[in-house]
C-alpha cells in the first residue's frame, strides 16, 4: 500500500487550530485586548459592530511591531514572549502561544495598521484566510491597530451557529470588563455600532470597578489586603447585604489575569458563611499575586483555568483574610444574646403618662438650613453631661498639643489650637487616650447617643418642640394613619405636635428640635416603615423602634466634617450614653489601640 500520510495545508492548519481559539467574537476580543496589554499599551480602544460579526477593532498606543514582525505574527507558534521551554514557567505576559493571531486571520478579514516609536513610516497589512491579501508602508500612529471583519465567513456552520446580537454582545462585555478591571492603570473605551459603551479613565481598582459597575458601588466595597509569603490578596468584597441571586459580579484575577476556579470561589463563599441568606451569591474582586513559578496556567486552552501548587493554603489564607476584613467593617454578625428589656431600654418608663411637650419657639431656627448644617445639632446642654473621661473606666484622657501648622492665628481667634480630637476622613473622630488611642466611627456613635436621646424623651423626660412657622400638611394612606394614630402620643414625647389627624393627612405644627422641616416627611415615613417590619403592637418594642428609626435617619453621617466642637461633644455624649460601645443596630461605635500595640508595630 502506498503512503497515505499528508501533511495539512497551513490554511487548514490554522483553521482547525482557530476552532480551539475562537469560539465566538468575544474570543476575538479577549486575544486582541491580551495583545494590546503585552504590548504596554496604556490606552486602548475596542470598535464592535452587529455584536462583533460585522467588525471587531482593537487600537492600542502599544510598542507596535517592525515590518517583519508584523507579517510574522500571523504565523502560527510565532510569538516574542518565549523563546525556550522554561519561560512557560515565568510567565509574565497573557500571550505567550502565539497561535491567536494565526487563528483569526485563517477564519476572517483581518487588516492590521502598526508602528514602532521613532519609525517614520508603519505597516499596513491585509490577510483574508490566511492568504496575503497586502502589505505596504503606511503613515499611522505608534501602536497597533487591528481590525478583525466578518468573522467565520469561510466556515458558515460557525457563523449560524453564533447567538443573538445581545447574547454575543453580552459575552463581549464580560470579556472586556475582564481586561479592564485587571488593569485599572490603563484607559479603555468601547464603542458599539458608534455608541460608546464603556470610556474608562485610568485610576485606582475602586475607581476602575466604580467606573463599570456604577456609583452605588463604591459604598458595597469592603477593601481586602493581605500580604503572607506564599501570595498577597487585594481587592474587595462587597458587604454581604449587597449579595446577588445571580452568580454574577464574581472576579477573581491571578498576576493580573482573570481566572475561574471553583474551589477558590468556595474559600470565599464559606468566609461569608452565615452572613448570605441561601440562594445568595456574594459579589468579589479580587486580586492575588503569586510567584509565576507555582502556577500552572498551561492546562487550559482557553486560559481562564489555572492550578496552583499549594492550593489548600491558599484556600485557608483567602478564607481568613475576607472572614478578617468583614469582621472589621463592622459586616459580621454581632453575638446576639437573650437580653432583658431593661438592656435596650435604659429607662424606667412603663408607669409614664405620655404628656404634652412644652413647645419653645426657637428665634434662630430658620427652616431653609440645609440638612446638614441641621443635623449636627445638639440639643442637650453641655453642663448638664458628666465628663466621659471620669465615666468611661480604664480610658483616661490626655490632652494633646495639635500644631497649628502655618495657618495665620488670627484664624483661630475663636477656636482654641489645643484640642484632644481630630477627625479622619470625614469619618472618624481620633483621640489621644493614657492607654494609647481611639478611634470613633461618628456616624455610629451619633446614632447610639440619638438613640439614648429619643428613648430618654419618649419614655421620662419632656422633649423640645419647635413651633413651625407654617403647619405642615402630610398625607399618608388610611392604614398609616392609623397606625400614627396608635402611636400618636409617643410620637408627642418626643416633641412632635399635630394640628389635626384626618383621614388621609395630618398636619404638624411642632417638631423635635433635632430635626428640620424639609426631613420631617421622609423621617415620619421611614418611621412607620420601621415600625410595619418589626414586632407590632408589643408596646416596649415600638418605643424601641421609634428611637432606633430616628437615630437613623438624623445621625450624622459618614463624609459629613465635624468641628471641634461638634468632635467633642460627640466624644462626651458617647461616653456618657448607658452602652457606648455598640450602635443601636449592634456595631461597634469605637475601637481602641493600646500604646503597646503601637509600640509593638515598631519592633520589627
Ligand atoms: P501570543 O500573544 O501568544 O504571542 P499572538 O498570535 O496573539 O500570540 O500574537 C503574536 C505576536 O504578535 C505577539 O507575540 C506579539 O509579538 C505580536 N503582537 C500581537 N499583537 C500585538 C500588538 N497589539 N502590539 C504589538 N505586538 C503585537
Ligand atoms: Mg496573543
Amino acid at each position: 500500500m502506498s503512503d497515505i500520510i499528508q501533511l495539512l495545508p497551513d490554511h487548514v492548519a490554522n483553521q482547525i487550530a482557530a476552532g480551539e481559539v475562537v469560539q465566538r467574537p468575544a474570543s476575538v476580543v479577549k486575544e486582541l485586548l491580551e495583545n494590546a496589554i503585552d504590548a504596554n499599551a496604556t490606552d486602548i480602544k475596542l470598535l464592535i459592530k452587529d455584536a462583533g460579526k460585522i467588525l471587531i477593532q482593537v487600537i492600542d498606543n502599544g510598542i507596535g511591531m517592525s515590518q517583519t514582525d508584523a507579517r510574522l505574527s500571523f504565523e502560527r507558534h510565532a510569538t516574542s514572549k518565549i523563546k525556550k521551554a522554561e519561560d512557560l514557567f515565568n510567565l509574565h505576559t497573557k500571550g505567550f502561544r502565539g497561535e491567536a493571531l494565526a487563528s483569526i486571520a485563517a477564519i476572517a478579514h483581518v487588516e492590521l495598521k502598526t508602528k514602532e516609536e521613532g519609525k517614520e513610516v508603519g505597516t499596513h497589512i491585509k490577510i483574508e484566510g490566511s492568504k496575503l491579501i497586502f502589505q505596504e508602508n503606511t503613515s499611522t500612529s505608534i501602536g497597533t491597530s487591528i481590525a478583525v471583519k466578518n468573522l467565520f465567513y469561510n466556515i458558515p456552520a460557525r457563523r449560524n451557529f453564533l447567538k443573538s446580537n445581545s447574547i454575543e454582545t453580552r459575552h463581549i462585555v464580560n470579556e472586556f470588563q475582564r481586561v479592564a478591571l485587571a488593569h485599572p492603570n490603563v484607559s479603555f473605551s468601547f464603542y458599539h455600532n458608534d455608541n460608546d459603551v464603556y470610556n474608562l479613565i485610568k485610576g485606582n481598582l475602586r475607581q476602575r470597578i466604580v467606573a463599570i459597575f456604577g456609583k452605588k458601588t463604591n459604598e458595597k466595597l469592603v477593601p481586602i489586603n493581605e500580604v503572607t509569603d506564599i501570595l498577597e490578596i487585594n481587592g474587595f468584597v462587597a458587604k454581604p447585604e449587597f449579595a446577588k441571586k445571580k452568580r454574577g459580579e464574581q472576579f477573581f484575577f491571578v498576576n493580573d489575569r482573570f481566572i475561574k476556579n471553583a474551589y477558590l470561589n468556595h474559600a470565599v463563599t464559606n468566609a461569608f458563611e452565615s452572613l448570605l441568606s441561601h440562594g445568595y451569591f456574594p459579589t468579589y474582586f479580587l486580586y492575588l499575586t503569586v510567584p509565576t513559578k507555582s502556577i500552572d496556567i498551561n492546562i487550559h486552552p482557553t486560559k481562564t483555568e489555572i492550578k496552583f501548587d499549594d492550593e489548600k493554603t491558599l484556600y485557608a489564607i483567602l478564607r481568613s483574610t475576607i472572614k478578617h476584613s468583614l469582621g472589621q467593617y463592622n459586616v459580621a454578625p454581632v453575638l446576639d444574646f437573650e437580653r432583658s428589656a431593661s438592656f435596650d431600654t435604659p429607662y424606667d418608663f412603663k408607669h409614664k403618662k405620655s404628656e404634652t411637650p412644652k413647645v419653645s419657639v426657637n428665634p434662630d431656627f430658620n427652616p431653609f438650613k440645609s440638612d446638614t448644617q441641621k443635623s449636627i445639632s445638639f440639643p442637650f446642654k453641655r453642663e448638664k453631661m458628666p465628663k466621659w473621661e471620669s465615666l468611661y473606666a480604664g480610658i483616661d484622657v490626655q490632652h494633646i498639643e495639635v500644631e497649628a501648622e502655618t495657618i495665620p492665628s488670627s484664624l483661630f481667634s475663636e477656636e482654641k489650637t489645643t484640642s484632644k480630637t481630630y477627625q479622619i476622613h470625614k469619618k472618624y473622630i481620633v483621640s489621644s487616650i493614657k492607654s494609647g488611642i481611639v478611634y470613633i466611627n461618628q456616624h455610629l456613635a451619633h446614632q447610639r447617643i440619638l438613640y439614648e436621646e429619643f428613648l430618654e424623651n419618649i419614655t421620662v423626660k419632656e422633649a423640645m418642640s419647635q413651633q413651625l412657622l407654617f403647619p405642615l400638611e402630610i398625607s399618608f394612606n388610611k392604614d398609616d394613619i392609623d397606625l400614627i394614630k396608635e402611636i400618636e402620643a409617643d410620637l408627642k414625647n418626643i416633641g412632635f405636635l399635630f394640628d389635626k389627624i384626618l383621614d388621609d393627612t395630618i398636619i404638624v405644627k411642632g417638631i423635635p428640635t433635632t430635626i428640620v422641616e424639609s426631613q420631617i416627611t421622609i423621617i415620619i415615613e421611614q418611621l412607620l416603615e420601621d415600625i410595619k417590619n418589626d414586632i407590632p403592637n408589643a408596646s416596649f418594642s415600638q418605643l424601641d423602634i421609634m428611637a432606633k428609626s430616628l437615630a437613623k435617619s438624623l445621625a450624622i453621617k459618614t463624609g459629613t466634617k465635624l468641628d471641634l466642637k461638634e468632635q467633642e461633644e460627640i466624644v462626651n455624649k458617647l461616653f456618657s450614653c448607658k452602652q457606648p460601645d455598640i450602635s443601636p443596630f449592634g456595631k461597634t461605635t469605637f475601637v481602641t489601640e493600646a500604646i503597646d500595640e503601637i509600640d509593638n508595630k515598631f519592633n520589627n
